[in-house]
């Protein structure tokens, strides 16, 4: 009888450690989050959907979309 209780024991702490680990508490990695309102936005957008603040820009010297917040583009050095 003990054998059958800790396997029932071992069973449940193993669902809560899934159920732990797929915890979506983070942000994904491709997400950005907007400076003005705090929402969180897919790396595509040019624009928070909230808000309507600039995300993204392009790059003068190689067109490539960059965070507004960068002083220099990180694809082309300019
Ligand atoms: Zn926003
Ligand atoms: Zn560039």
């Amino acid at each position: 009888m003990m054998l059958i209780f800790w396997t029932i024991v071992i069973i449940t702490f193993f669902i809560i450690s899934l159920r732990v680990n797929s915890c979506n508490c983070k942000p994904k990695e491709n997400y950005a989050i907007c400076n003005k309102c705090g929402e969180s936005i897919e790396e595509e957008y040019n624009y928070c959907p909230s808000c309507k603040t600039q995300i993204k820009k392009q790059c003068d010297n190689c067109g490539m979309k960059i965070s507004t917040n960068w002083r220099h583009c990180p694809y082309c050095d300019n």
